[in-house]
């Protein structure tokens, strides 16, 4: 049966691997996999969340459609007013929210890439065309690309800092830059916890044309419950709330998000040893010959092999029981893209890459 034409054209999103196929590759069980392929949180989530959740009773009743309690907790927590938030079934469905509203089929949206792939996915589904703006060599944004990119089809502006996958913050200026264009930019926060650059989801309330997403997938270890948000101006929130789906976000999720809220000092702690581990990989890995580490300001870092031959890298540590993220991108070739976990994850990261090290210098 023939879909329609833009869904007809559109190539699959390519998550991650399933950790069973991994586990295959590497020989070992599933459990033995070292998960650094999606950002998530070692220590998961706050332990008062599963008590929380262990002691909750209303999960025959459907959520509420308003998230009234949910936005007062996430308000507190991002120091907004609960009227400027959305939450969505994680931060990818108000992507999509926002692509159904604004896009129309060839209308435009303007990714800095390389970057997360579900601008561009979120922007197809609806018919929309994704224009890449190239990130400049050193990753930065390159605001002269993304003004040049604009034409009357232009809606939106998807920018994420820190970016995935290259790990860098989007500067003052360049942001102030991507506003004056006048188009909606979408100002995508998931790892902003991680990140000593602080969010910008107050400034939400000068700009009626810039939005803030947040999520609770990465810091607060609910990857697994989706729960995601939006800080918008009142002339796009309104726009949003009609295409929300009345029960989008679960009643667990809502349990866990004001479980974690409660619990903040022991999660903030969970993200500062996250930190301090990233800074930890990130010099035992530099002194590794042979390939390029991009400084982080998020919980993952991108590794580029200084010599074309080694698409080998991540071929080199799924052998290890080592999961982590390859692309498609021609950009990142030859690059992963690999979660900071536990001290004990980094090492085992050290000697697999060592290993390899050896391999190449023979090779
Ligand atoms: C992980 C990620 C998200 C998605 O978060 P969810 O809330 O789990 O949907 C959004 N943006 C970026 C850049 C991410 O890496």
């Amino acid at each position: 049966m023939k879909p329609v034409p833009w869904v007809e054209r559109m190539a699959p999103y390519a998550p991650p691997e399933d950790l069973e196929v991994v586990a295959e590759h590497a020989g070992v069980s599933a459990e033995k996999v070292i998960k650094l392929d999606a950002n998530e949180n070692p220590y998961g989530p706050s332990p008062r969340v599963r008590e929380a959740l262990a002691r909750f009773d209303g999960f025959h009743r459907y959520p509420d459609p308003d998230q009234r309690k949910l936005r007062a907790a996430i308000a507190e927590y991002a120091g907004v007013e609960a009227g400027q938030l959305i939450v969505g079934n994680g931060s990818d469905e108000i992507i999509d929210l926002l692509c159904r509203v604004y896009l129309e089929p060839g209308d435009e949206a303007i990714d800095c890439t390389p970057t997360f792939g579900m601008y561009r996915f979120s922007t197809e589904l609806v018919g929309g065309r994704a224009v890449e703006a190239p990130r400049a060599a050193d990753w930065r944004v390159d605001t002269d690309a993304v003004r040049e990119s604009i034409n009357d089809h232009t809606r939106l502006v998807f920018v994420a800092t820190p970016n995935n996958p290259t790990g860098n913050v989007l500067g003052e200026e360049a942001l102030e830059a991507l506003l004056d264009t006048g188009c909606i930019v979408v100002l995508d926060e998931a790892y902003v916890e991680f990140s000593a650059a602080g969010s910008h989801c107050q400034r939400v309330a000068d700009h009626e044309n810039l939005v803030v997403l947040g999520t609770f997938s990465k810091w607060a270890g609910l990857a697994g419950l989706r729960v995601g948000y939006g800080v918008f101006p009142p002339g796009i929130a309104q726009h949003l709330w009609k295409v929300k789906p009345p029960f989008n976000v679960n009643r667990a999720a809502e349990v866990a998000v004001r479980a974690t809220i409660d619990d903040i000092a022991n999660v903030r702690a969970n993200v500062g040893c996250i930190v301090t581990e990233r800074e930890r990989m990130a010099e035992a890995l530099g002194r590794i010959a042979g390939i390029r580490v991009w400084p982080s300001a998020a919980n993952f870092m991108l590794l580029q092999p200084l010599h074309e031959r080694a698409a080998r890298l991540r071929d080199h540590l799924q052998r290890s029981g080592i999961a982590v993220r390859a692309y498609s991108h021609p950009r990142l070739a030859h690059a992963v893209r690999i979660s900071v976990g536990r001290p004990s994850d980094t090492d085992a990261v050290i000697q697999s890459l060592q290993g390899w090290q050896a391999a190449e210098g023979a090779a």
